[in-house]
């Protein structure tokens, strides 16, 4: 049994049943009977049932982002975007089933074809940060390319996920096709990966679980997707609009309170307009509203645990902070956005993912050094370019090793393109439009005419 905590208020807000090694081999188990299924089914009807899915959630939008402002912290206005963002995934790959095409290829002698076969047995295992969003982007795509999925919520957040599994059923998913597995990653996530009915495993989470995972995969060959990791940059060059780039620096970094693998975590603002810039920065942080993310004011909730406020925290010792937004004190979690100027490049809070509130300034002289300071790092996740010279942008955003960089804007993941990391950041793409590859093989048929 495990305690799922209110993060903001430190109270109890359900218990969840843990699963052991034999239960979550069961459930695998099942989900191996169902696949036979599952694959052959019309494609049209698997597209609808995934549309009926896609209503059921809709229905209990509410719900499922209450559950997650009391197990996560999530303010109430992006709680309601991750639960919009799950059925609008289901969407999109429910029009994806009858419409993944394989290829006819020009051979003599005869004609040749490519099929895409799903798998079998998908492994999904989520991180606490955003617990819905990160589940659909696996098991939706998983099993609209015919796969079954077992799926592992964090031991912190488990509720959303919970009830995801109780609308499948309800929208007419068949039985253990879909199936929610909680319990420990030592327990249930090792147990994904060892177990060789499973064919693949998506994997978000800390790069060094990730590395054990990948190294784990390779007993049994299963093929990996792993998002993890990453210290982004946010370049600001000395022709932005620097009034937008200011305003809108604190919401790429602090969003989530900065527990996002996305999040703009090192600005770098060109030598010419540093000084202006922290000074338009200052108040944009202490602008950032945070409090109890049950108000719709609320732009940023407290952290998922003590023990993370803790590890955030430690990030500080011996740090020059230049100035904090504010933060409630008494119960819950809490921490005020923090700007850092760092007294040299090689300092942890530079180096180092710290998924809090937590954003360094550093100066650059010119477009090189700039790209040279953002790859600077051994992840390669996300990032923002902020000028008006449209060739720079490009040039900037080519030359900066990520995998999902904004210009003029700090993008959030879109579920109809790419998102995925270079480097550290993980292996693989999820979303857009080819993610339904990455569930199955290619198989190529040759047929004699001749
Ligand atoms: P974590 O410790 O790596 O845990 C992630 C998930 O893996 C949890 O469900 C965890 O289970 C499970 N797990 C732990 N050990 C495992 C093992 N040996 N085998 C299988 N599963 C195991 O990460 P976290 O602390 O929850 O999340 C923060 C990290 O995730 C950050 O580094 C962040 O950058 C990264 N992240 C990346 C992305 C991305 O898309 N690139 C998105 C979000 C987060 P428990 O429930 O037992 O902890
Ligand atoms: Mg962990």
């Amino acid at each position: 049994m495990t305690d799922v905590l209110n993060p903001a208020t430190e109270e109890r807000v359900a218990t969840v049943d843990a699963h052991s090694v034999d239960s979550t081999r069961d459930a695998i188990g099942r989900a191996a009977d169902a696949f036979p299924a599952w694959r052959a089914m019309a494609p049209g009807q698997r597209a609808e049932l995934l549309r009926s899915f896609a209503r059921a959630v809709e229905g209990d939008i509410e719900y499922l982002a209450q559950l997650e402002v009391a197990e996560a912290g999530h303010t109430i206005s992006n709680a309601r975007g991750e639960a919009g963002n799950v059925r609008d995934v289901l969407n999109y790959y429910a029009g994806g089933v009858e419409r993944h095409l394989g290829d006819q290829i020009p051979v003599a002698g005869g004609v040749d074809i490519t099929f895409h076969e799903p798998l079998g047995v998908v492994g999904i295992i989520v991180p606490w940060n955003f617990p819905m969003p990160i589940a659909g982007w696996g098991f939706v795509p998983a099993l609209a390319a015919g796969n079954t999925v077992v799926l592992k919520p964090a031991e912190l957040t488990p509720l959303t996920a919970i009830r995801l599994g109780e609308l499948a059923l309800e929208a007419g998913i068949p039985q253990d096709v879909f199936q929610v597995v909680p319990g420990k990653g030592s327990v249930v996530g090792q147990t994904f990966t060892d177990d060789p009915r499973v064919a693949k495993i998506v994997f978000t989470g800390s790069t060094a679980v990730g590395e054990t995972i990948l190294a784990d995969a390779a007993k049994s060959m299963k093929r990996t997707t792993l998002e993890l990791g990453g210290k982004s940059a946010n370049i600001v060059f000395d022709d932005a609009d620097l009034e937008l780039a200011a305003a809108t620096a604190p919401y790429g970094v602090f969003d989530n309170a900065g527990q996002d693998c996305c999040a703009r975590s090192r600005i770098l603002v060109h030598d010419s307009v540093f000084d202006r810039f922290m000074e338009l920065l200052e108040p944009a942080v202490a602008g950032v509203v945070v409090t109890d993310p049950s108000l719709e004011t609320a732009e940023m909730g407290p952290l998922i645990s003590a023990g993370h406020l803790e590890s955030v925290a430690g990030f500080l010792d011996g740090v020059d902070v230049a100035f904090t937004g504010s933060a409630p004190s008494g119960a819950g979690y809490w921490m005020a956005p923090t700007v850092v100027l760092p007294k040299s490049p090689s300092d942890r809070i530079v180096t180092d993912e710290v998924f809090g509130p937590v954003v360094t300034v550093q100066r650059f002289r010119d477009e090189a050094e700039a790209i040279t300071m953002a790859n600077d790092s051994p992840y390669g996740l996300s990032g923002s370019i902020w000028t008006r010279d449209v060739g720079r942008g490009l040039r900037v955003a080519r030359g900066v090793d990520s995998g999902a960089l904004s210009l003029n804007s700090h993008s959030a993941v879109r579920y109809s393109t790419p998102f995925g990391g270079f480097k550290r950041s993980g292996i693989g793409r999820e979303l857009g439009p080819h993610a339904m590859d990455s569930f199955t093989e290619t198989k190529n048929l040759f047929i004699a005419t001749d």
